[in-house]
């Protein structure tokens, strides 16, 4: 028999929008079979686990729509591409994908993955192999040759890491549907790139290559989300027909009425540039980098503000798999910048990350909120996201997570693990000995 959990007395907050209330939650199986009064007097009450969540939230398990799974809490483009070999990559995978769900992240997408062993690792999730959320993925993310954002250490032709490149319409439109046959839930396109000498971020696809994969992966029912960082790309990604725009940076207006006619979704992910903005100093970046993340962080947000008043679908994301944002730690974190700076309301941004979520999930309508049919997936908070939006980037303040129907162990001790031989880049110092800075003035 399936397993059943009464959750008891909590306030609900239950994804659709609609203001908390009194309220239980019963599941059995991964699906919520009553929520209120009748969950009491279910017949499967009464072989139920309890969870008291009395003065405490009850709310849908977060969506994090952009997860890079196998990148293991990365520091540098030169570790990520050339010192990751893909049994250790899965390996990795697997302990990290623990951590999400000990943070209350029941789903999440992944964009693309090293190696591309996504499609393995989600089938290995469901299948119970590994212990995990729930996971939409895409397999490699398609860059041209002057892609990405590792510059020159991208090849000409070829695959590397999470990248495969592709350098004509014909290569774009085999590789959409390469990744489709290996079990894509979405592909990935890298619409700008960083080139070397050359400030931001630039379109590096044209109209008509981002069209190729749209209508190749459209034809097959495949779903698109594109990499874009500058106003020019979220134009051409929404007149081509993407799906799911990541970052959204600089977006104006001529792509803001784009994205309204196309219907695309956006994912910010302001995490990763808020984190470094706030506290990349204390783990080491690179100076100077806070302005320029702060001041592209407060251009889109007000755009971002004005696309949610016109009714674009947002949705959260956290970017987490960097060592600026590791596994298990951030993934509230975007709510807050929902909430400082696109002042939503906690209410609105709790929605951006649970019910919008599911559309990404491709679940929309079986998941993200907690109603009666929908899949049991709950999370239960000891606070009120409502007065603090914080609480949810706090693991401490986690009570109980349910994850398809099971309660997930949140007692034992958070993974750890030890050296992995070559997996991670030393270097040999941070500055450069100069005999000046040996023995000082002479
Ligand atoms: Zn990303």
């Amino acid at each position: 028999m399936s397993e059943a959990v009464h959750i008891k007395g909590g306030r609900l907050i239950d994804g659709t929008g609609a203001a908390p209330v009194d309220a239980d939650v019963l599941t059995v199986g991964d699906q919520i079979v009553a929520v209120g009064p009748e969950a009491a007097s279910h017949r499967d009450a009464a072989n139920a686990t309890v969870v008291d969540a009395t003065a405490k939230t009850v709310m849908p398990g977060l969506i994090d729509c952009h997860v890079h799974s196998t990148f293991d809490d990365v520091s540098s483009n030169d570790e990520l591409f050339f010192h990751r070999e893909p049994a250790m990559v899965t390996l990795t995978a697997a302990q990290n994908m623990q951590k999400l769900l000990r943070a209350g992240v029941t789903s999440f997408v992944d964009p693309d993955t090293a190696h591309g062993v996504g499609p393995a690792l989600r089938d290995a999730i469901e299948a119970g192999v590994v212990e995990g959320p729930r996971m939409a993925t895409g397999v490699q993310a398609l860059l041209t040759a002057v892609g990405g954002t590792a510059g020159r250490l991208i090849p000409d032709e070829g695959t590397v890491g999470y990248a495969q490149i592709v350098n004509s319409i014909d290569e774009i439109v085999m590789w959409t549907r390469r990744h489709i046959k290996h079990g894509a839930d979405w592909i990935k396109i890298h619409a700008t790139g960083s080139i070397p000498g050359r400030s931001g971020e630039l379109l590096v696809w044209s109209l008509d290559e981002l069209k190729a994969s749209c209508d190749t992966a459209h034809a097959l029912g495949v779903p698109v989300m594109a990499h874009c960082r500058s106003s020019e790309s979220v134009l051409a990604a929404a007149q081509a027909g993407v799906d799911l725009i990541l970052h959204a940076s600089f977006i104006d207006d001529d792509g803001l009425q784009a994205v309204l006619d196309s219907g695309a979704t956006i994912c910010p992910t302001f995490t990763f540039l808020a984190n470094l903005a706030d506290f990349g100093e204390s783990v080491g970046a690179s100076p100077g980098m806070e302005a320029i993340f702060r001041g592209e962080i407060s251009a889109t947000a007000k755009m971002m503000r004005k696309a949610y008043d016109a009714g674009v679908r947002i949705v959260c994301g956290s970017e987490s798999g960097f060592a600026l944002t590791p596994y298990g730690h951030w993934h509230g974190r975007e709510l807050e910048v929902f909430v400082d700076q696109l002042e939503l309301t906690p209410l609105e941004a709790i929605t951006c990350a649970t019910r919008n979520g599911a559309w990404a999930m491709r679940m929309d309508g079986e998941l993200g909120t907690i109603e009666v049919d929908k899949r049991a997936d709950v999370v239960v908070v000891d606070g009120d996201p409502l007065a603090d939006i914080a609480v949810l980037n706090d693991r401490r303040r986690l009570d109980a997570v349910v994850s398809r129907g099971r309660l997930v162990d949140l007692d034992r001790p958070w993974p750890t693990r030890g050296n992995l031989p070559g997996w991670r880049v030393g270097n040999w110092a941070s500055e450069i000995l100069t005999w000046d800075r040996a023995y000082g003035e002479r």
